[in-house]
């Protein structure tokens, strides 16, 4: 018998399908589609949540990312140091705007930026760093923006996986020049297609990514400078309103299947440790020397897993032309690292379920 899939996601609506509708309704009705009072009632509802004092809505968090840097005075030619484990699109973001992105080995246990190896890396000219909450847990932003305050750089977050996640208490994205977040449908607030936002406490940051996403406009039809197109849509702010009124309850539940995973996983595999109770479990990484043999025995009972990321950016094709310093801790954990399911909808069972399988994997046993 074929057991029951367990999905690493499910992106169907689920309890809010009804809202999620109603909110299209609305939009249809208005017949106003982009940047519109939406996304204008969006931006201030996600400064609210998220503790800051400006948001402004883009087309996606690479963008987010980009317009930030161009916010903070990056451009061709400057250096901006990303850690080498991460979304590509981190890495990408700096490319799109001229610069060249430095890669930095990450800490072996957080698996975020490490400070030392960031200090180390810093050179005449580079001018910003983007620490990358990863996985929904936030780097170490005291190590890190000591090393930009010592050396005067911007200092970007990419918070794409960390919506609503603090570090020591202070909400992220608010430490330096600002926070970039992605809504890409798998993210912990997730629209119905593409979007991002900008988080900033910094007025001139927000005024200045408000004229570049829309082509540098300041008045209709008047460009003061090279902006691009990176407009939210109506629709999917109408949406987000929807879903951030829930992301607090759903990121209740992530962390209690996390929890789960942390007390029914032991000896079995290593998760990534939890060095911030702000972590707000965007993934649920386990790290196995065996990783290879464990994903293909929980495809066996079923059970869909992903890897983040199969390869470090110091590997990837797309960079060789930066001539990129080898990143060993990063090199390793890509070998090691198996994302266990965890999002809100996942049963308390499946979680179990994974749990069981994962364990049975470390016995040996043999499945029926
Ligand atoms: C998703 C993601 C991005 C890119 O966001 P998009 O909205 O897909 O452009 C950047 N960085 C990290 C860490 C991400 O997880």
């Amino acid at each position: 018998m074929t057991p029951t899939p367990i999905p690493f996601i499910d992106l169907r609506p689920g309890d809010d399908a009804a809202d999620v509708r109603a909110a299209i309704e609305r939009v249809l009705a208005r017949g106003w589609f982009v940047l519109g009072p939406e996304v204008e009632a969006f931006e201030a509802a996600f400064a609210a949540a998220s503790g800051a004092r400006h948001a402004v809505g883009v087309a996606s968090g690479t963008d987010a990312v980009a317009l930030l840097l161009r916010a903070a005075g990056i451009g061709r030619g400057d250096e901006v140091i990303v850690p080498a484990m991460t979304a590509a699109y981190t890495a990408l973001a700096v490319v799109s705007i001229g610069a060249r992105p430095i890669f930095v080995d990450v800490d072996p246990e957080r698996l975020t930026l490490d400070p030392d190896a960031c200090a180390a890396a810093v050179a005449s000219r580079t001018k910003a760093i983007v620490p990358v909450h990863l996985y929904g847990q936030p780097a170490d932003l005291a190590g890190v923006g000591r090393v930009a305050d010592r050396h005067g750089l911007a200092l970007v977050e990419d918070c794409c996986q960390a919506h609503l996640a603090t570090c020591q208490g202070v909400p992220v994205g608010t430490r330096g020049t600002g926070g970039a977040f992605s809504f890409y449908p798998t993210k912990n607030l997730g629209a119905l297609g593409d979007g991002g936002a900008v988080l900033t406490n910094d007025a001139a940051v927000a005024h200045r990514v408000r004229i570049l996403r829309n082509g540098g406009q300041t008045d209709r039809y008047h460009h003061v400078e090279a902006g691009i197109n990176s407009r939210l849509d109506e629709i999917q702010a109408a949406v987000l309103r929807e879903r951030l009124s829930r992301l607090p309850r759903l990121t209740a539940r992530r962390r209690e299947l996390a929890a789960f995973y942390r007390r029914h996983l032991t000896d079995a595999v290593i998760p990534v440790r939890e060095c911030d109770p702000g972590h707000v479990y965007h993934l649920f990484p386990v790290r196995s020397a065996r990783r290879d043999a464990l994903q293909a025995h929980l495809r066996t009972a079923g059970i869909e897993t992903l890897i983040h990321y199969p390869v470090a950016l110091p590997g990837q094709q797309a960079f060789a032309a930066f001539a990129p310093a080898d990143c060993p801790v990063a090199a390793r954990a890509a070998r090691e690292l198996l994302s266990l399911p965890l999002h809100p909808r996942l049963a308390d069972a499946d979680a179990a379920r994974v749990a069981d399988a994962v364990g049975a994997f470390w016995k040996g046993r043999v499945l029926a």
